[in-house]
């Protein structure tokens, strides 16, 4: 079976005391490509390092959007600190690596985090949606508490080459994204989670992609997520679509080709 994360973070301290055997698990159980996402400059600097040292791990390049509010404004708070950076050098820094990364992401907009600074994110996110119009690399979205309006955005700016990530929004709004030929990909957590159950149940399986968002989104609560458990996902795709799963898994990695390549 040919097996597909489009979405994790390699980078994650979770991952410093195993980081090779979690790579090689994945690929001893059919994983062929792993896109690593950046949030910031520091790992978007380490993702790029992951993409040279492991054949397998592909690079997308982003800026998280509430890393430049939370280097603002929760200084001192229990959250991550995270250095202060200029967001526009790093954008072009992200342009600046084009050839070496496979889509512009880890971005978007989340309101459920931070509720002051949303016209920030949209400045934020509306320049990322241009960086990937700019060097013609697919998008890769997170959105939370903020789906409709990232929706419109994307629509607005006519974007093509999109990936929603861990979409949590409403069925309607995933069945629009899939109209509009975007993707959605599936977290292992689907085992447990109704609401990706319900997006499978009502989008083609055309426009559903298997990501892991490692080290979160694991099939069972506490555990570490790591990209080997796509199989999980796939499993259950074929499941909630009464289909083989060696089908269904053809059919994503046709549709990583059409989005990526
Ligand atoms: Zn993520």
């Amino acid at each position: 079976m040919r097996l597909l994360d489009v979405h994790l973070h390699l980078d994650h301290p979770l991952f410093d005391k195993d980081r090779d055997d979690v790579v090689k698990r994945a690929v001893d159980s059919g994983v062929k490509v792993m896109v690593t996402n950046g949030i910031n400059p520091r790992t978007n600097r380490i993702s790029l390092k992951y993409g040279e040292v492991y054949d397998e791990v592909k690079v997308a390049l982003g800026i998280y959007p509430t890393e430049v509010l939370v280097a603002e404004v929760e200084e001192g708070s229990q959250r991550e600190v995270v250095e202060k950076f200029d967001e526009d050098e790093e954008i072009a820094f992200i342009e600046s690596q084009k050839d070496k990364i496979v889509a512009v992401g880890e971005c978007g907009m989340d309101f459920y985090w931070i509720q002051e600074g949303k016209d920030k994110q949209r400045v934020l996110f509306q320049k990322m949606i241009d960086l990937a119009k700019r060097i013609e690399k697919p998008i890769i979205v997170h959105t939370r508490k903020a789906e409709l309006e990232c929706v419109e955005m994307l629509e607005k700016n006519e974007m093509n080459k999109v990936l929603l990530h861990c979409f949590g929004g409403r069925l309607h709004l995933a069945k629009r994204a899939a109209d509009n030929g975007w993707y959605l990909s599936i977290p292992p957590s689907i085992v447990r989670s109704s609401h990706f159950q319900r997006i499978v149940e009502e989008v083609n399986v055309s426009n559903l992609l298997t990501e892991t968002d490692a080290p979160y989104l694991a099939p069972g609560k506490d555990q570490r997520n790591e990209p080997t458990f796509v199989s999980e996902t796939v499993k259950k795709i074929a499941e909630i679509k009464k289909m083989d799963a060696n089908e269904v898994a053809d059919i994503i990695f046709m549709n990583y080709q059409r989005l990526f390549l």
